[in-house]
């Protein structure tokens, strides 16, 4: 198969390039080996929009975060996509910590911060009166904020899709190569695809994909870091991000609230050889929880809904690389896209998307379509929005996951997406749908029967995430035909 622009990465990165190359006239391919968009480091992070303090002063890092944090409240209310500006604190317990932080905040000032400062104990337990009372002063950035990771990779993906971007899921590409007619070769799990602009945006497998094309090799850490997650039905501890003081493995272990009002503890940071490798350990979970007890004295898991982890691409000159493969003409990158990732995406997609715009002489659309709309959840409506909501679709009065209040006629919009669900936990994500205390227990098989209707495909073939997560092995009519 030709297209013009092949980008291999279908995380935040890949999808919010692909939304900015929609805008000019050419034929774009995004293929990723998962089964949906968002399954790499991108939905499973802290979500935190950084505000900027922590990258050293001249790196792609602390410029790209800087811009992107500008960009997330006007781009979030434009996708439509959860997003609030809570704050966050840094706090520091000895005089060691307190020079960390003078540092952090001189830092912050000279990446362009806007009102970061130094505050004393007394006024940390004035805003966060759960912190450590053994706290001795912390860093305030009142622009830190929080959002949907996943939710806004949806997002961004749909608007490329509805800007003509196809979306090829489940396809692994083993190989990369340039063929006598100056096209890129890239052989993936399906076959061949040939394209004239190649863009890696491959996470974790960035840097296997970058050695394929150069000689000049890269790096990548595969840096684990797991999270509890707590019901949001017990009260927020803190209304700010607490972070401590960071160390050479990354920001630390924050308690922060998410943007859907759940508690979250984490991340550890532990070098792994195997970056699939998303599973959680006794070990990094009770690291969790000690750390975030530093924090947050009170810190107890029986609110716990689910724990998790995510991947970091830490590359091991420690900044972002982003831009032309050096040496190869036509092909691009975004390798040791880490933390803060994703809060400089947005950033760091016009920043390569207008670059390959500009050298590849692309041509501005006339018909670029705006970010479709999705109706407000039913669970943020008020009780007259659910109840038009109802009388113009039935299906809205048919309530499915009942701890996170979602409908029939939302799973089903979700499936309908331009780059719709099409698994149980791709439900989930996009609707919330199994996000609350029982964790799907009650609606994940009324999920598997709408998906299964939605898909045309038998309920046997509905997974959880992709591949062999099946959720049934066969009909129990079947089992008795064949006499099992
Ligand atoms: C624990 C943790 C906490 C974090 N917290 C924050 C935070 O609070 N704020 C912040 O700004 N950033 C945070 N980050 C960083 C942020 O999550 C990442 O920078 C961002 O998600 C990277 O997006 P991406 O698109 O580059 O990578 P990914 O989301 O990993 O996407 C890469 C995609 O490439 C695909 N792929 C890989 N190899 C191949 C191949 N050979 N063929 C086809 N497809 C392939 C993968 O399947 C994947 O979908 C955190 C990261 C982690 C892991």
């Amino acid at each position: 198969m030709y297209t013009d622009i092949l980008i291999i990465g279908a995380g935040v990165v890949g999808c919010a390039v692909a939304r900015v190359l929609s805008r000019y006239q050419a034929d774009i391919t995004v293929l990723d080996r998962a089964d949906d968009v968002a399954e790499g480091a991108s939905k499973a992070n802290s979500g935190i929009v950084h505000a900027g303090f922590d990258a050293h002063p001249g790196t792609l890092k602390a410029r790209l975060n800087v811009e992107g944090a500008k960009m997330y409240p006007a781009l979030s209310a434009e996708l439509g996509v959860p997003y609030g500006q809570c704050g966050a604190l840094v706090i520091g317990f000895t005089p060691e910590d307190r020079a960390t932080l003078e540092n952090l905040v001189r830092q912050g000032e000279e990446n362009g911060v806007p009102g970061v400062r130094l505050i004393e104990r007394d006024e940390v337990l004035r805003m966060e009166p759960n912190t450590n009372p053994g706290v001795l002063c912390a860093l305030y950035a009142p622009t830190s904020g929080l959002t949907s990771p996943y939710e806004l990779t949806f997002a961004l993906a749909d608007h490329a899709a509805v800007n003509g971007v196809h979306f090829q899921l489940n396809e692994e590409v083993t190989a990369l190569s340039r063929g006598k007619d100056g096209l890129w070769h890239v052989a993936a799990t399906s076959g061949e695809y040939t394209c004239r602009v190649l863009v890696n945006c491959a996470g974790v497998g960035s840097a296997v994909l970058h050695n394929m094309l150069s000689g000049d090799k890269l790096t990548i850490i595969n840096r684990r870091g797991q999270y509890y997650l707590l019901d949001r039905m017990n009260p927020m501890p803190f209304h700010m991000t607490m972070f401590q003081c960071p160390t050479k493995m990354g920001k630390g272990v924050l308690v922060s609230p998410t943007v859907h009002g759940n508690t979250l503890l984490g991340p550890s940071a532990e070098d792994i050889p195997d970056g699939l490798d998303v599973s959680t350990t006794a070990e990094g979970l009770s690291f969790v929880l000690e750390k975030s007890r530093l924090t947050w004295p009170g810190a107890v898991i029986r609110g716990a809904i689910t724990n998790f982890s995510g991947i970091r691409a830490h590359e091991a000159g420690g900044d972002f690389v982003i831009g032309p493969v050096k040496g190869c003409e036509n092909a691009y990158e975004t390798v040791g896209i880490e933390s803060p990732g994703l809060s400089s995406a947005p950033a760091i997609a016009e920043m390569l998307g207008s670059m390959i715009a500009q050298e590849q002489g692309l041509q501005q659309k006339a018909d670029y379509q705006p970010a479709p709309r999705h109706p407000r959840p039913f669970y943020a409506m008020t009780a007259e929005e659910r109840a038009a909501a109802v009388k113009a679709d039935p299906l809205y009065g048919r309530l499915v996951c009942r701890c996170e209040v979602v409908t029939e006629a939302e799973i089903r919009a979700a499936i309908r997406r331009p780059v719709g669900a099409t698994t149980i936990d791709g439900v989930k994500r996009r609707t919330r749908a199994g996000m609350g205390r029982c964790q799907g227990g009650f609606c994940s098989p009324r999920v598997a029967e709408i998906l299964s209707e939605e898909l045309g495909v038998p309920l046997t073939e509905i997974t959880k995430c992709g591949g062999n997560s099946r959720l049934l092995t066969g009909t129990i009519l079947d089992a008795m035909k064949e006499g099992n």
